[in-house]
């Protein structure tokens, strides 16, 4: 089975030397973000955003989300997740996630190659998690009706209906879902569904001693993530899908994928 770690890898060989696609995301101004927010007017919709100037890479939230989502810990699969991009002087982009960051990136050899420090341009974290789509791909293709969409925007799978067929692990967009050794079902990031419906936050913004990570609610103007997209230019990954991503990122840079 290709892994998330094996994509990752496999990114690192294509994206060498090559022109990163613009279309990677998409920018938003605050007056189109408004219209979005104004579609969701009549109800409650969850949204989240991710401040990457501000993350450090220390991999806290990945920790976090296994331990409280009971995500096998030492298991090569995670709802949450941290990407160190490294672009070279030579235009080269190395893109890792050891462990899904779990442990923090402790050392500066991705995939056991040393990168010195005068060969790098530039290099920062990126975390990732599902997107939590309007158009979700992967609740369209279940076959079982086990992977649903909520109310309140959220994508969950209803472990005792799924029949881990893996059609919406292999069709979402993102890479966000993988296939729980545990439970024998599909799994990913629910927004702590459970932690946020009683007025607590998710896992990894608790965990995460920089404030990189926020949810609320995407149409409620006291929400901070209400304020952020609706003052400040964010970003989607992966706009060409169709998706509509509710994951928005600040200060992304062209290069993420
Ligand atoms: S990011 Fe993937 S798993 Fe999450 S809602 Fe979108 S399609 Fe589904
Ligand atoms: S805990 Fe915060 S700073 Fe650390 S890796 Fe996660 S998002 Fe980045």
């Amino acid at each position: 089975m290709v892994t998330r770690r094996d994509f990752i890898k496999a990114g690192l060989l294509t994206v060498a030397g090559m022109a990163i696609p613009i279309s990677a995301l998409e920018m938003f101004k605050p007056e189109a973000m408004a219209s979005l927010v104004r579609s969701f007017s009549e109800k409650k919709r969850w949204a989240f955003v991710v401040d990457t100037t501000k993350c450090v890479g220390c991999g806290m939230c990945a920790k976090a989300c296994k331990l409280e989502n009971e995500i096998p810990f030492e298991a090569e699969v995670q709802r949450t997740w941290v990407e160190r991009y490294i672009q070279l002087k030579d235009g080269d982009v190395i893109i890792d996630s050891p462990k899904g960051a779990r442990e923090g990136f402790t050392s500066n050899d991705p995939y056991g190659h040393e990168v010195k420090d005068e060969e790098i341009t530039k290099q920062f974290y990126v975390p990732k998690l599902c997107n939590q789509c309007e158009k979700p791909s992967c609740v369209q293709v279940c076959p079982a009706g086990a992977t649903y969409k909520t109310e309140d925007g959220v994508s969950l799978v209803d472990r005792s209906w799924c029949i881990g067929c893996g059609y919406c692990i292999t069709n979402c967009p993102y890479f966000a879902r993988f296939f729980n050794p545990v439970t024998n079902t599909a799994d990913k990031c629910t927004f702590c569904y459970h932690r946020i419906t009683k007025g607590k936050q998710t896992a990894c913004i608790d965990a995460c001693a920089f404030g990189v990570r926020k949810i609320g609610y995407i149409n409620d103007p006291n929400s901070e993530v209400f304020k952020i997209i609706s003052s400040k230019r964010v970003a989607v990954l992966k706009p060409e899908y169709g998706n509509e991503p509710h994951v928005f990122y600040l200060g992304l840079d062209q290069i993420v994928r």
